[in-house]
């Protein structure tokens, strides 16, 4: 097979192969789906056990806007995926690209003619193209108008014919009545061809041969029966409400005729249609009225008339549908899905609901696509910062931004790569971003971090990124100009692509902002609007959405009733939270890290108890902190430990949100009036995975890496017999706590971190130990935890015998890791500070390490927790410590856990024993002037004898 194709490929020099045909004329909207086919191998040998029984063979499905094409099988899926391409051409009636490129628009005027006439002829009515569906019903089902053809079937039909629209006329890509009133025009130049003056039907003049209509009327003969099909009426008018209809197709009536009944058309030839409409079906189209203008009848040159300055009425556009389908759309239209295809000889049709109706709406929205990825409407938002592939869920926000400029016909979005080598610091190479293929480009660059992650990393560049979003004819409408800098070229492209996405959010919500406000509030995200393009991009949205919004308002906010119904329940952070089930199984979430919780979400009508199930999931999983679902989902989350469940109830967020989640529920939501409704969610916390950084240190060492950094302080402790300890980051008081536990010098713990949730953690554990008695035998008599950055100055931690922070500062960014240095030997002094932190060098084991895992979340990530902003090698962290213990006059010793420092790369875990200079009394240090207390107290216990 493959000697067979290859000629045909290749030889002819200036011929592209099918692939790059299709490339050519769809871009990325041609999408190839490659299906294994596993065929039995017969075995000529039947007694031999030999395992190969099976080979694979491939099959291509090429699909492209408006239809799909599937190959042969094939051993090779290259080979298969050229084989679909040529299948599309050749049915498609594409030329090779220099033919269709070089297209004048008079040429095109010229073949425009030729297709058209030679749609109709016996030839045609043999083949298996589309039309030839309608012809079928001309021939069969209609009196009044056989063999006649309305112009909106070849519109529907023939792509072909739209290309060359398109080259006779840029405008006829968004405006249906345009390529109508050319195919007009051109059916009038074809001699064989009839048209009446005042209709819209092209017919042939002389006979078809009987043989030709006979085997027309047979191969689209079926019996449909009767069925009905479900479709939606576009109101023109924006106050009215989209609805539902029902189409009852059947053998005896032809589809457009059905649908120009529902229109209140004379007949099926007064019907426009535009091209498809969203990515589901080919034959998803909206179907509208032609517009009956006066005087159309004396232009002999289109339909249009008002060009020509005479007397008109302006035929009134349908908003949405317009907005939807990305045409000019006029009068109330109908939204089907039904049609001949290249498929199957029959009429296909699908039921469009409601809740379709509304995902379409919901995926133009910034940040709808990324609900809908995730399924997940009612839950998921677009997280507002991208820390990497592992802990993103759903489209990446490259693809996200692809698919948004997309749907809103702009240009593919234009990324600027800026390379800055760290040792030149400025920027050396500058490239555009021509990377086509975003999905896969991106996947593979995140998912192998050992080979492309630390490639970059490695030869010390950061990357920047910019990015402009053009409209289709290239004028520019924002461009984003970001100076953060990311080690990793992917990061700065995914980062750029949100913050780009998260303006627009930002923006879609406040439509209505007024120029000025609109470039400052770009400015204010690194963002140039150009404000007058893109309020001319989204003219259409501001005048849809800023009425939609208007059904949301309400007398009264539902939660305010729902509270007036239940008097004895508060609302907080714009919900309720009803009540907390299971007992508390002490594990929390932590910064950074993911959680998988399971959800269901229904509408609850106040004093109705039947609820409508509107969306929900078995699991689900989102990073913390990032804003990645709607903040009382959070809120609740947070509060739960794994294994807990809540529900809390929220207002109904706008009803285009609720439509589009609702699924089958919605023929009796649609009806529904909002007011006395709210939603409930019902959450469950199923599992926090653990950072691979928890894992790996659990796993690779005996005892654990954690279990080791807390021996080593104790060790200190002892050895200085220190009294007095303050864990700087104290956490959820893992040290704190085991303390507790060891046979210490101790007499005052102090913690502190800016964490509340990890204090209130911490505080509940200690508090269990302390307070409840619970017979742990320890020379501790006070403990307190304070909230606070142990960047800034406390005045009641100075001066204690040790102080320990155990690997915090790498969560800290850089500059604040410095200032701590400088605060915690200048001002809380600590006669012996511990500090420990990861050994960068040492991650190229870890990563090697298979850790055994269940979970699905391994991606390695380019540290060795979500949370961390840097790690140093051995080189930067004790060139840190060295400089602040020689300003602040300081011993500065270096040891770790995990690992040995003889043996390369070092210890797993690096730490560093500051020590205070014997000759440098106390004193000197404690700058007693300053007794700043901006910490606040959150936990404090005293042993009661203590107290005395
Ligand atoms: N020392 C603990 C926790 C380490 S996790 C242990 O070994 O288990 C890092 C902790 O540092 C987090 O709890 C985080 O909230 C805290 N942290 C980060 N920046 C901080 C800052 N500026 N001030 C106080 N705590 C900080
Ligand atoms: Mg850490």
């Amino acid at each position: 097979m493959e000697s067979q194709e290859a000629p045909a490929v290749s030889a002819k020099r200036l011929e592209l192969t099918p692939k790059a045909l299709i490339h050519h004329k769809y871009g990325r909207t041609a999408c190839y789906r490659i299906e294994e086919v596993k065929q039995h191998v017969e075995n000529d040998c039947p007694g031999l056990v030999i395992p190969q029984q099976f080979r694979s063979l491939y099959r291509c499905h090429l699909d492209l806007p408006d239809l799909s094409f599937t190959s042969d099988m094939f051993p090779k899926k290259k080979d298969a995926e050229q084989a679909a391409a040529k299948i599309a051409i050749e049915k498609l009636g594409i030329h090779s690209t220099s033919a269709t490129n070089d297209l004048t628009p008079e040429g095109a005027s010229y073949e425009l003619v030729a297709r058209i006439s030679g749609l109709f002829t016996d030839e045609f009515l043999s083949s298996t193209h589309p039309l030839t569906g309608h012809f079928g019903v001309a021939f069969g089902v209609m009196r009044e108008h056989f063999g006649m053809i309305p112009i909106s079937a070849i519109t529907t039909c023939d792509v072909k014919v739209h290309n060359l629209c398109k080259v006779i006329n840029s405008k006829a890509e968004s405006d249906p009545l345009l390529v109508s009133s050319l195919i007009l025009n051109a059916a009038r130049k074809c001699s064989s061809l009839c048209t009446a003056t005042d209709e819209l039907w092209i017919w042939k003049e002389a006979p078809y041969s009987p043989e030709a209509i006979a085997s027309v009327i047979n191969h689209h003969s079926e019996s449909l029966g009767c069925v009905q099909i479900e479709a939606l009426r576009i109101p023109c008018s924006i106050e009215e409400n989209v609805e539902a209809l029902t189409l009852d197709v059947s053998n005896e009536h032809y589809y457009l005729d059905l649908i120009a009944q529902k229109l209140n058309v004379k007949d099926s030839s007064r019907v426009l249609v535009s091209r498809t409409v969203g990515k589901a079906s080919s034959e998803m189209k909206v179907y509208f009225p032609y517009p009956e203008v006066p005087h159309f009848s004396d232009s002999s040159s289109g339909l249009k008339t008002s060009s020509e300055g005479k007397v008109s009425i302006e035929p009134i556009i349908n908003q949405r549908a317009s907005y939807l389908s990305g045409q000019d759309i006029y009068g109330d239209a109908i939204l089907a899905n039904i049609g001949y295809t290249w498929k199957s000889p029959y009429l296909f049709y699908e039921d469009v609901s409601l809740c379709t109706y509304y995902r379409m709406l919901l995926a133009k929205f910034p940040d709808g696509h990324y609900k809908l990825s995730r399924e997940a409407i009612l839950a998921a938002e677009l997280p507002t910062a991208y820390t990497g592939r592992s802990n993103w869920k759903g489209l990446a926000p490259r693809d996200l931004l692809y698919a948004f400029c997309r749907l809103h016909k702009f240009s593919e979005p234009v990324f600027s790569i800026t390379r800055i080598n760290a040792d030149a610091s400025l920027s050396v190479t500058q490239r555009k971003s021509n990377s086509s293929k975003p999905t896969d480009e991106v996947d593979i660059a995140n998912g192998d971090v050992s080979d492309v992650g630390e490639k970059n990393l490695d030869n010390s560049s950061i990357f920047r990124c910019e990015v402009k979003i053009l409209s289709r004819r290239l004028e520019p409408i924002v461009e984003g100009s970001f100076t953060d800098t990311y080690r990793k070229e992917s990061d700065a492209i995914q980062c750029s692509a949100l913050k780009v996405l998260l303006w627009f959010d930002k923006y879609f919500k406040q439509l209505d902002m007024p120029v000025e406000v609109l470039s400052s509030s770009g400015h204010a995200h690194g963002i140039i609007v150009h404000a007058e393009n893109l309020s001319h991009e989204f003219a259409m949205c501001s005048s849809i959405f800023g009425s939609t919004k208007n059904d949301n308002l309400r007398e009264c906010s539902s939660l305010e009733s729902f509270c007036k119904y239940y008097p004895n329940r508060k609302e907080e952070n714009g919900m309720v939270v009803l009540n907390i089930e299971g007992p508390d199984s002490g594990v929390f979430p932590s910064p950074g890290s993911l959680i998988c919780i399971s959800y269901a979400v229904a509408l609850v009508k106040i004093g109705d108890p039947v609820k409508d199930h509107l969306e929900g999931k078995d699991e689900f999983e989102f990073e913390v902190g990032t804003d990645a679902v709607i903040h009382q989902l959070e809120a609740c989350a947070t509060q739960l430990s794994v294994n807990q469940s809540a529900h809390f109830v929220i207002d109904m967020p706008s009803r285009d949100l609720i439509l589009a989640a609702a699924g089958d529920a919605i023929k009796d939501l649609s009806k529904l009036p909002l007011y006395n409704c709210f939603l409930e969610y019902s959450v469950k916390v199923l599992r926090v995975p653990e950072p691979l950084e928890d894992r790996m240190e659990k796993a690779l060492f005996s005892p654990s890496l954690s279990k080791q950094r807390i021996e080593f302080a104790v060790q200190h402790i002892n050895e200085c017999s220190a009294a007095t300890l303050v864990d700087f980051g104290c956490g959820s008081g893992s040290l704190l706590n085991s303390l507790l536990e060891h046979t210490t010098t101790l007499e005052k713990i102090v913690g502190v971190d800016i964490s509340q949730k990890s204090l209130a953690r911490a505080a509940k554990i200690l508090h269990q130990k302390l307070s409840l008695n619970s017979g742990v035998p320890t020379s501790i008599r006070q403990a307190v935890l304070y909230d606070g950055s142990i960047t800034v100055y406390d005045s009641r931690l100075s001066g204690f015998d040790i102080g320990t922070c155990l690997e915090v500062i790498e969560h800290m960014e850089e500059d604040q890791a410095f200032l701590f240095g400088d605060v915690v030997l200048s001002s809380f002094c600590p006669r012996i500070l511990v500090v420990s932190t990861p050994n960068y060098e040492y991650n190229s084991i870890l990563q090697r390490s298979a850790v055994p895992t269940t979970e699905e979340n391994t991606a390695p990530c380019k540290f060795r927790n979500h949370d961390h902003k840097f790690e140093w090698t051995r080189e930067q962290f004790e060139c840190w410590a060295t400089d602040i213990a020689l300003r602040h006059n300081y011993s500065v010793e270096f040891s770790g856990v995990g690992g040995s420092s003889d043996v390369e790369p070092g210890f797993a875990s690096q730490i560093a024993i500051f020590r205070r200079s014997s000759f440098n009394t106390a004193e000197t240090y404690f700058k007693t002037e300053d007794s700043s207390q901006p910490y606040e107290l959150i936990w404090e216990w005293a042993d009661s004898q203590h107290l005395k």
